[in-house]
């Protein structure tokens, strides 16, 4: 766990990441792509752990059932992917290239694996979650709710 600190693209939003695990995770679903231009990689922290400057420019936009997206309303960077129900609530996933210093991250775990293409391809030797997988783990959410 390391306490990392990271911002938008224009400054309006500003955060101090306290806990945040040393691993990204990378997602290639479509939601993610067209969310960020490309796949979505992921820092987890515990959102108790998320302390924001700048709140008043954060834009949320539900996406899921159970998840939202946040971005800065005056640049448009997404500043969060959230679970808001179900048996994740209480960490918040930040983009890795919001972060002032990405020392010693490592991948973890690929899903949506399936849709990946020669653009966009993810680390070498991590496990992958493909849509079957990554469905059967939404499915198991979804009961909850
Ligand atoms: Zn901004
Ligand atoms: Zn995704």
């Amino acid at each position: 766990m390391t306490d990392r600190t990271g911002h938008c693209l224009c400054g309006a939003v500003r955060f101090t990441a306290r806990g945040m695990e040393d691993t990204f995770s990378t997602c290639y679903c479509d939601m993610c792509q067209r969310w960020g231009g490309g796949p979505y990689r992921g820092v987890t922290v515990p959102t108790e752990g998320l302390e924001i400057e700048g709140r008043s420019h954060i834009g949320i936009l539900k996406t899921s059932a159970f998840a939202e997206r946040a971005f800065c309303k005056k640049c448009g960077s997404g500043i969060w992917w959230r679970m808001v129900a179900g048996p994740y609530v209480g960490k918040t996933s930040i983009p890795v290239g919001l972060l002032d210093d990405r020392t010693g991250l490592t991948p973890s775990s690929v899903t949506f694996s399936d849709l990946k293409d020669h653009t966009n391809l993810p680390p070498e030797g991590v496990e992958e979650l493909d849509s079957e997988a990554v469905a059967k783990i939404i499915e198991t959410i979804e009961r909850t709710l």
